[in-house]
């Protein structure tokens, strides 16, 4: 295995908010569109994304498989055939929804507000085995890494697995091209400055939708492959603030612990979280400058924080210019700025109904769950990887990341993105 970042341990995860954006990610935490105004975030470690995120592990509704089936026409995305593949995942994982007595405040006016407006809510399931929560540890220092082991990231749960099996991995090695005949694969990297050549009989590609979709237009797929970073999704997340007389103190315990579940809610296409960020990423999602910016950050522990996450519709595109560097083209359209505003407006509802004094809507729109540019499909005319997971025309050379995806789901992607994996995973072993 090949990754272009380090590799962390409970031991040594940067010790601040600062040091882990700039060694645990891409670009010191941010890639903006091409028009900058809006940022992706996207993990540069081992084990990925896995490692940074909160680890809500949710299963997908079987209306989300059909909308891929129909956008697809692979016939195994539906609900029952994947449901054996979540099983198997979730085989190996720990997943607990965080106890009642254990919820922040925040949590409590998530919880509060969704049932002053009538609406269905609940927990979150998280995959962690221990986090101490009733000794009082913060749980949003695990954003830059767990230091407790207790998330169930890749580097406690398929990592070690797969070394067992022999599993090797090479870090700080960015690949930078792959070419293909039928007879085998050759992987061009970068190490410490040093070329690297590496050939193999066969190559999972799985650096994400913005690693995998450059990478194999950097490695001229595009002829081939006119689909090829088409149709970029990224849940674009808008951050909102209620602003409270006494402390909510949101970063404080289990700081994510609540959504709604509210059909209603989830038909207008956006999903709601409770939700906060350490301080370096609290100041960038507040506006204004100097003494305005200055009394927002006062504020800090009396902000209560959800998020709306839109399912959203515009088709993006990941390309590279000349030099090769990454350009997304992903802007919100009229349909995804209507779902964000209603989603926004029902927050604020939320705010004032339990007692807030202020809403601040935060100007940043961000995306974390990046997805698409490599879309799964029969056609290769509109599609880049079959259903057995290979680019099309290319028997040697495997997809199994969030790259995949035809469709935004409006769900937390990265248990799909494993259980899609594991089908993966039976279709190599299948065809070798
Ligand atoms: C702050 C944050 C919180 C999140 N919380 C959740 C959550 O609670 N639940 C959820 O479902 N999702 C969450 N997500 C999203 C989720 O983590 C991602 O969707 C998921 O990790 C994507 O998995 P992936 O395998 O597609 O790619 P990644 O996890 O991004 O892995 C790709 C890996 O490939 C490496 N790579 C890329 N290009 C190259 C190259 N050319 N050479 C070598 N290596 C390369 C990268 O460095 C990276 O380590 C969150 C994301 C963020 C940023």
């Amino acid at each position: 295995m090949l990754e272009a970042g380090k590799e962390f341990t409970a031991e040594t995860f940067p010790p601040n908010e600062m040091d882990y954006n700039s060694q645990m990610f891409w670009n010191g935490g941010m890639d903006l569109n091409s028009k900058a105004t809006m940022a992706f975030l996207r993990a540069k470690c081992v084990g990925g994304g896995s490692v940074i995120n909160q680890c809500l592990l949710d299963r997908f509704h079987d209306e989300v498989f059909e909308e891929w089936r129909e956008a697809s026409s692979l016939d195994f995305l539906t609900g029952a055939e994947m449901k054996k593949h979540y099983d198997e995942i979730e085989k190996n994982l720990v997943l607990q929804e965080i106890p009642p007595e254990y919820r922040n405040k925040n949590a409590e006016i998530f919880i509060n507000g969704m049932e002053v407006m009538g609406r269905v809510w609940s927990p979150l399931r998280r995959g962690h085995t221990d986090c101490a929560i009733e000794e009082g540890n913060d749980c949003i220092a695990c954003l830059g890494g767990c230091h407790r082991d207790s998330k169930q990231s890749m580097l406690v749960t398929f990592l070690p697995r797969a070394r067992e099996h022999g599993l090797e991995t090479m870090t700080e090695t960015t690949v930078k091209k792959i070419e293909a005949d039928k007879q085998e694969v050759v992987v061009h990297a970068l190490k410490s400055g040093e070329t690297l050549q590496l050939e193999s009989k066969k190559c999972v590609v799985a650096g994400g939708s913005f690693g995998t979709t450059s990478l194999l237009l950097a490695s001229n797929f595009k002829k081939q492959l006119p689909a090829l970073g088409e149709g970029f999704y990224c849940h674009p997340q808008i951050m909102n603030f209620g602003v409270y007389d006494e402390p909510i103190d949101s970063h404080k315990g289990m700081f994510q612990s609540v959504k709604s579940a509210d059909p209603e809610l989830h038909a207008q296409g956006f999903k709601l979280e409770n939700v906060f960020a350490p301080p370096i990423a609290i100041a960038l999602l507040t506006p204004g400058y100097g003494k305005q910016h200055q009394e927002w950050m006062k504020k800090f522990r009396n902000l209560a924080c959800i998020e709306v996450a839109v399912k959203d519709v515009g088709r993006g595109r990941i390309k590279l210019d000349k030099k090769g560097r990454l350009i997304v083209e992903k802007n919100l359209t009229k349909e995804d700025q209507r779902r964000a505003r209603i989603g926004v407006e029902f927050v604020t509802d939320i705010f004032y109904k339990t007692g807030a004094k202020k809403v601040m809507v935060s100007p940043f729109t961000f995306g974390l769950h990046l997805m698409g540019g490599c879309s799964l499909g029969a056609d290769p005319s509109i599609s880049v990887v079959n259903e057995e997971f290979n680019l099309h025309g290319f028997e040697n050379i495997y997809v199994s990341d969030s790259s995949v995806f035809p469709r935004a789901p409006g769900v937390n992607p990265a248990l799909t993105i494993m259980a899609l994996s594991h089908r993966a995973s039976e279709r190599i072993l299948a065809n070798w």
